[in-house]
């Protein structure tokens, strides 16, 4: 097989998938993920504009899909307009959304920032809303979408110091369900994952945070905070999360639709 027929015989050959927050982390590794399985794939989120670069030209090169860069903040609705239109007009449409650009912020609730609140509601469950209202048209219209919202185990449990996180992820379970029942006579699933702890720039920025929040030292956290939420003690992989989002992209997962997906070592089983 030529390295182009090889392509169009992957599983999401051709689908168009944008991956919010993807310059990094659980994000990058899903972008990546869906790239391998033949989808072409608009990036998105902060960072060096050179790594960036380097990280759209390693998926190009190494899946030869088509990637884009697309710099939109998600906390500001008019960047997300831009994004979809970016995407509809260089691909033509949007199968495959992945709401997962997230931040977080560790601190007592009577001394938690304001903007800090304001912000990852923003980011982490008010992005989706914007998303979703402005793709879901489309995705009817032709009847096949896949609409993925990273949530968290977060979404499920809640930990001490995190409110405006637990708020968001616990909300956006709440939008998964109810776009799921809306879009599910026409082709389109919604889901959201809810991994345990992996070991992204995100967590490794909480670690400190946690460590003065609790007041133990760095060790402990990742021992006694971390790991010890996870029966198996290991840190959930990014590469673990793409594969299931490859696997919810797929005709197999056609019946797959309103459900908060754990994939935390055991985490919310207890
Ligand atoms: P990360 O910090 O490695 O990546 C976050 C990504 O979001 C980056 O690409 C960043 O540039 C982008 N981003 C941040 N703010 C943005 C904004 N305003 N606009 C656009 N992009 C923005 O973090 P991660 O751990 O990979 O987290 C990704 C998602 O997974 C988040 O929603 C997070 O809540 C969720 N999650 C993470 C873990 C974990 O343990 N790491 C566990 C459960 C859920």
């Amino acid at each position: 097989m030529t390295k182009d027929e090889e392509r169009l015989d992957k599983t999401l050959s051709d689908r168009a998938a944008i991956v919010t927050g993807s310059t990094s982390g659980i994000g990058l590794a899903i972008a990546r993920a869906l790239a391998g399985s033949g989808a072409n794939v608009v990036l998105n989120g902060f960072g060096d504009l050179k790594e960036i670069e380097k990280i759209r030209n390693s998926i190009l090169n190494e899946f030869g899909t088509a990637v884009i860069y697309v710099p939109a903040d998600m906390a500001q609705p008019t960047d997300i307009v831009r994004l979809i239109e970016t995407t509809e007009e260089t691909f033509g449409r949007i199968d495959i959304l992945v709401n997962n650009a997230g931040v977080q912020h560790v601190a007592a609730i009577e001394t938690f920032p304001v903007e800090k609140w304001d912000q990852i509601l923003a980011i982490n469950l008010s992005s989706a809303f914007h998303t979703i209202r402005r793709v879901i048209a489309g995705m009817k219209s032709r009847g096949f979408g896949r609409i993925i919202n990273v949530a968290s185990a977060h979404a499920l449990v809640a930990s001490p110091f995190k409110s405006a996180y637990v708020a968001a992820k616990h909300g956006i379970l709440g939008l998964t369900k109810t776009v799921a029942l809306e879009a599910a006579a026409h082709g389109v699933t919604c889901n959201a994952i809810c991994p345990g702890y992996v070991l992204t720039p995100l967590v490794e920025r909480q670690i400190p945070e946690t460590a003065k929040a609790r007041g133990i030292s760095e060790e402990e956290v990742v021992r006694d905070v971390l790991l010890a939420a996870q029966p198996t003690a290991k840190f959930v992989l990014p590469e673990e999360v793409g594969a299931m989002a490859v696997f919810l992209c797929s005709d197999a997962a056609a019946s797959i639709t309103g459900i908060a997906l754990p994939m935390d070592g055991g985490w919310t089983a207890q």
